[in-house]
């Protein structure tokens, strides 16, 4: 029920600004889950994609929410900028049930770099690699902590996400350690290569800007869902000045 109440209110949304849900295939046993991306047309000169994804841990709800909430503020007649494609909940099998993973128990994130991709994986991946993505940013949440912090790919350091943890402070504090999971980490921006996550597949894909923010699950929702948006609305200023 909560999928479908998402889907009616995402669907509300699209249609007083003029956008539509398309359909690109189903989840669950049953196929009985659709997932939908969202495109906004880019500028006629603009080639490039900046490619929103969320809601591929089931149970890190913020993402796709804030998908809505962004939304409800953007204005496609006004908008000049690349082409933007939004998956809002790329496991709606686990977004119903606040789940981690799929319906066959798999963390879809950790199977990107698998032989041969199958079922979510291969479904997601499609829709994305014929996608001239410019940008690619991900949502996730830690459920388990208070603080913010984020996964940034690059050569060379990029200020766009430093800028975004900058933005993810301003709703929470920032983890500082020099270390999470392991990874080393400056003032909240892990620079890793995570193994099998779409960010890892991707970055061997050679897309110039990969993002993955996440915002702590210990702190209130509402909140959460704000930062998101915020978030997402810095990330595509950046893209329509610097994609052309
Ligand atoms: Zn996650």
């Amino acid at each position: 029920m909560i999928y479908k109440t998402f889907l009616e209110k995402l669907r509300a949304v699209c249609l007083e600004k003029g956008l539509k849900l398309q359909l690109i295939g189903f989840a669950g046993n049953d196929k009985d889950f659709p997932i939908y991306k969202i495109v906004v047309p880019g500028t006629a000169k603009n080639k490039k994609t900046i490619f929103f994804s969320a809601g591929i841990h089931g149970n890190e709800p913020a993402g796709p929410w804030a998908v809505i909430e962004f939304l409800k503020k953007f204005s496609p007649k006004k908008y000049r900028g690349p082409r933007m494609v939004i998956v809002p909940v790329m496991n709606p099998f686990g977004f119903e049930n606040n789940k981690r993973r799929n319906a066959v128990g798999i963390d879809i994130n950790r199977h990107f770099r698998d032989s041969r991709l199958r079922g979510d994986n291969k479904l997601i991946y499609d829709n994305i690699k014929d996608e001239n993505v410019f940008f690619f940013h991900s949502m996730h949440e830690d459920p388990d902590v208070k603080k913010f912090y984020a996964y940034g790919y690059e050569e060379k350091p990029e200020k766009i996400y430093r800028d975004v943890v900058k933005v993810g402070g301003g709703f929470f504090k920032i983890n500082k350690s020099k270390k999470i999971y392991g990874d080393v980490s400056e003032n909240g921006l892990v620079l890793n290569d995570k193994g099998g996550s779409l960010e890892n597949r991707l970055v061997h894909d050679r897309i110039p800007f990969i993002l993955c923010t996440e915002t702590p699950g210990k702190e209130p929702f509402e909140k959460r869902t704000r930062a998101n948006a915020k978030i997402m609305k810095k990330v595509l200023e950046f893209c329509i000045r610097n994609s052309d």
